[in-house]
């Protein structure tokens, strides 16, 4: 995807296909040719037909991606594969063995091609699986389409059939010519990144550099504002290619599913998100949802064309570990956040109560220092996307640590230069140096960055990349004239801490966490105990936090418990509540120097 087919290759096949040139494509593989049809959405079923080259080979290897890039787990995506068959050009069929979890294997006599059909089951609801219902249909590329094997650089062509009342396909590929509904992908990673909404969404249009955006709402509901929604981001945009100089791609789609689901996924031409119908209501709830379609729009450059070198090309049936998705994920949401502010949609105050969150979230998860932001990218696959009750003392969000990295690598870079360079030239370095080739590494990434610095930043790296020391944030405060809301200990020393989280679960009290080195941690209280009695005193489950403000820290109770259901007692000696703020504000002392590099900072020098 970011990989080995830049923009600008997609937009000379385009051409190309466009202007007929046979020459080009007689030695060109022949494509897979799908058909994607619904003739029962309501009960959640895709049928594909995909008429498959073999080469004359006797044998056809078939498989289906297990994850999709951009979001690293092993999903198995074919466990909603059945009804596999394949037929010779003739009708005759043909012998189909399942090789491998995601792996099919037709013995075709030869034939020069060979004509597969099979059921995908969507009822997924997630940025990166299907959902197919009656009404509409989100499809990605990896849980559908089953593809040769042996990746062969091929076109994939597509055409939809969609269910009776849907009149709209929405999605990043290139059109065919023939009718509507028709696409080619110039290969299976394109097919794969392109995911395709279809059904009867609203649909608005924004030009911007000469280049069509659309925003595709799925379930408004006459309740989300489109309108607005599509304003906002034309600036939103215009904010990215002023930071980044051009838009590298013919058109752009924000698949927007107002489906009470969340998440967000990144595509070279697209994102999908999903969200609220009711969030243009409130301002907190837009405001996220401006800073997510920020955060996927910047994956447009990072990630999509700038690219971790291990990320591409993709090997869709294993994992790909890299060190940089702190750089993928964290540098993006620092611009997410950042970009919104700068594009006039968002004060001043809502960026710092974005970054604030982003840094308390961080500085109040113990495994900040056990884990470095590099070792949480590596075990994406294990940890982040795996997490346990045990994840908060043993691991650390790339996306939280990345974009608090980021903070300070900004304020560093600013510092050194004396205001003239910042983190927003290293990202135009990087991808000056590195899109659309080769990808960079851990090392490189670095390196760039200290070029733009004009010095070494490997103490910094040490410590904030590499390393699990608590982060220093007095330069960056310092440089931005900025400082932490202070807080003032309570009179009476405050309320007891426990450490321990806990949800009621219909009237019983559970541990649900345990914080390390807590009084809870340290009295022996587990994950899934029922508190029942503090101090011999009932505690009912929702009054946990009540009763906590009865207590001192210092103060020595039992806890009555019952684990398994047998009834236990442990010793507790209250803690005291973790007092800092970690909350941003203007200094009110703050000189005209870091008044005007905050200015700079947070108006990329447009004001
Ligand atoms: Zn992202």
């Amino acid at each position: 995807m970011a990989t080995r087919h830049t923009a600008s290759c997609v937009l000379l096949a385009a051409t190309l296909l466009m202007t007929d040139a046979p020459a080009v494509f007689a030695q060109a593989p022949e494509p897979i040719r799908y058909t994607l049809s619904f003739p029962a959405a309501h009960t959640h079923y895709a049928e594909v037909t995909a008429t498959v080259p073999t080469g004359a080979q006797p044998v056809a290897e078939l498989m289906m991606a297990v994850w999709t890039p951009g979001s690293y787990m092993v999903r198995e995506y074919s466990r909603n594969v059945e009804a596999v068959t394949a037929a010779a050009p003739d009708g005759r069929a043909l012998a189909v063995e399942k090789s491998e979890k995601n792996r099919w294997r037709v013995t075709t006599g030869g034939a020069p091609s060979i004509t597969v059909k099979y059921r995908v089951y969507g009822r997924e609801m997630s940025v990166r699986t299907n959902w197919i219902e009656a009404g509409f249909a989100l499809i990605n590329g990896a849980p559908t389409f089953i593809t040769l094997a042996d990746r062969t650089p091929r076109a994939h062509e597509l055409v939809i059939s969609p269910a009776a009342t849907w009149a709209k396909s929405l999605t990043g590929l290139p059109e065919m010519t023939g009718g509507p509904h028709r696409y080619r992908a110039p290969d299976f990673d394109t097919l794969a990144d392109s995911p395709i909404v279809l059904g009867n969404p609203a649909v608005y249009e924004f030009t911007v550099d000469n280049k069509k955006h659309f925003l595709v709402n799925e379930g408004e509901g006459g309740v989300f504002d489109g309108p607005r929604a599509a304003k906002d981001l034309e600036a939103m945009v215009r904010e990215h290619h002023r930071m980044w100089g051009s838009l590298p791609y013919d058109k752009y789609l924000f698949l927007n599913l107002l489906t009470e689901a969340g998440g967000g996924l990144e595509h070279k031409n697209s994102t999908v998100l999903m969200g609220s119908r009711w969030l243009t209501r409130t301002r907190r709830a837009y405001v996220t949802w401006l800073e997510l379609a920020s955060h996927e729009y910047f994956h447009v450059w990072n990630v999509k064309r700038l690219r971790p070198v291990e990320l591409g090309p993709f090997d869709y049936e294993n994992e790909v570990h890299t060190r940089s998705l702190w750089i993928v994920e964290g540098v993006t949401d620092y611009y997410g956040d950042l970009a919104v502010h700068r594009a006039g949609l968002g004060s001043r105050e809502e960026f710092l109560d974005s970054l604030s969150a982003k840094i308390e979230e961080l500085q109040t998860t113990p495994g900040r220092t056990v884990q470095s932001v590099e070792l949480a990218s590596f075990d994406a696959w294990i940890k982040y996307y795996r997490p346990d009750e045990n994840s908060l003392n043993t691991s650390i969000s790339y996306y939280t640590k990345g974009a608090v990295a980021a903070f300070l690598l900004d304020a560093k870079i600013r510092k050194l230069t004396s205001g003239t360079r910042s983190l927003d030239d290293v990202m135009r370095a990087a991808y000056g140096k590195f899109a659309g080739t080769k990808g960079y590494t851990a090392d490189e990434f670095r390196v760039v960055a200290e070029q733009v610095a004009g010095t070494s930043l490997k103490p910094f790296w040490d410590a904030a990349v590499t390393g699990t020391q608590e982060l220093d944030y007095t330069e960056a405060l310092d440089v931005f004239g900025l400082r932490f809301r202070s807080v003032s200990a309570p009179a009476d020393g405050g309320r007891a801490y426990l450490g321990a989280s806990t949800r009621n679960d219909s009237g019983r009290l559970l541990v649900t966490q345990i914080r390390r080195d807590t009084p809870a941690a340290e009295a022996g209280l587990n994950v899934d105990d029922e508190i029942l009695a503090i101090g011999d005193y009932r505690v009912r489950a929702d009054r946990l936090e009540n009763r906590l403000e009865q207590y001192r820290p210092g103060d020595r109770v039992t806890l009555l418990v019952a684990r398994r259901e047998q009834l236990l007692r442990l010793n507790l000696t209250f803690g005291a509540e973790p007092a800092r703020s970690w909350r941003l504000e203007v200094h009110p002392s703050a000189q005209d120097g870091q008044q005007s590099a905050r200015q700079k900072w947070l108006s990329a020098g447009k004001a």
